[in-house]
């Protein structure tokens, strides 16, 4: 176990916008200074047609604009818990980039539902794509991200959408039934420079084991194909049969064959904790993971 290094804002202006950073950074305060009491939850949005280029003065517009549900309020020490957080990819992608064979980042909160420019789906900060971003500028020509969450990282495909020196790969639910409902369709496979570089393979809600796996191994032989010279993992653990809000099947024996299959890909790896409500077993479920990586 290793404590985190700080790390400068310069390395989340690579993913996220700065007019976003600064509202997060400020947005507490500000909520509190208008006079209000409890949680910000947001209550109106840019929605289609509308604008999102001009940052309006009213805050509950800017906290509209910067979101995209109401799961996902601000609170007291918001902002301190997901900056902190993202110190933990950096120092993570740091100690890839200087040799280590697998390093996890235990982190909250998650992060893999924030885009450039918004926060979502109990995600602010978007941890596994600065670690990505961070892996490059350290000199990794390319970077694979597999995302394992129940529930599709939307925030990552966005903001690598265009780019091919990301690749992203992604297993969730089908989002015609599953949070967040309105990205993650197979069809998306990236954009400009970026065409060929995203992968989405939804599966229906109960879907066999089995057919969680043979989706890991097309995602796996995408990467292989990608040929990256890391891979960052959004180790998300609410496939977990046992998952309150998720509908995937997977035990805990099946999260140990995860990481053994991992392993096998020969790939520097660094993980990211993304999802997971069966609390009780969550432990027990991302230790699986790195247990049939580490043997
Ligand atoms: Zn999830």
């Amino acid at each position: 176990m290793e404590e985190a290094l700080a790390h400068p804002d310069a390395c989340l202006q690579a993913v996220h916008e700065p007019r976003y950073l600064a509202f997060l950074a400020s947005a507490w305060d500000e909520w509190l200074a208008t006079g209000n009491e409890g949680d910000a939850f947001p209550s109106v949005w840019a929605i289609r047609g509308m604008r999102s280029d001009v940052i309006p003065d009213n805050f509950a517009a800017r906290l509209g604009l910067f979101s995209f549900d109401t799961g996902t309020p601000l609170t007291a020490g918001t902002w301190a818990a997901a900056r902190a957080g993202a110190d933990r990819p950096l120092s993570a992608a740091a100690w890839i980039a200087s040799g280590e064979r697998s390093v996890f980042a235990l982190t909250r909160p998650p992060g893999h539902h924030a885009g450039p420019s918004f926060f979502g789906g109990y995600c602010f900060l978007n941890n596994a794509a600065i670690a990505a971003q961070a892996l490059r500028d350290r000199g990794a020509a390319r970077v694979a991200i597999l995302d394992v969450d129940f529930h599709h990282g939307n925030g990552t495909q966005e903001i690598f959408y265009r780019r091919n020196d990301v690749l992203f790969a992604s297993i969730h639910g089908d989002p015609r039934t599953e949070y967040p409902f309105f990205l993650g369709y197979a069809d998306e496979q990236g954009e400009g420079p970026g065409a060929g570089f995203n992968l989405n393979l939804p599966l229906p809600a109960k879907a066999a084991v089995a057919d969680w796996f043979t989706a890991l191994e097309t995602a796996l032989a995408r990467i292989n194909g990608f040929a990256p010279e890391a891979l960052v993992v959004s180790l998300g653990v609410d496939a977990f049969a046992g998952d309150p809000i998720s509908k995937f099947l997977l035990q805990t024996v099946d999260y140990q064959r995860l990481g053994e299959r991992l392993a096998k890909m020969g790939l520097p790896c660094l993980f990211v904790l993304e999802g997971g409500y069966a609390v009780a077993e969550m432990g027990a479920n991302v230790a699986a993971v790195l247990e049939g990586f580490e043997g």
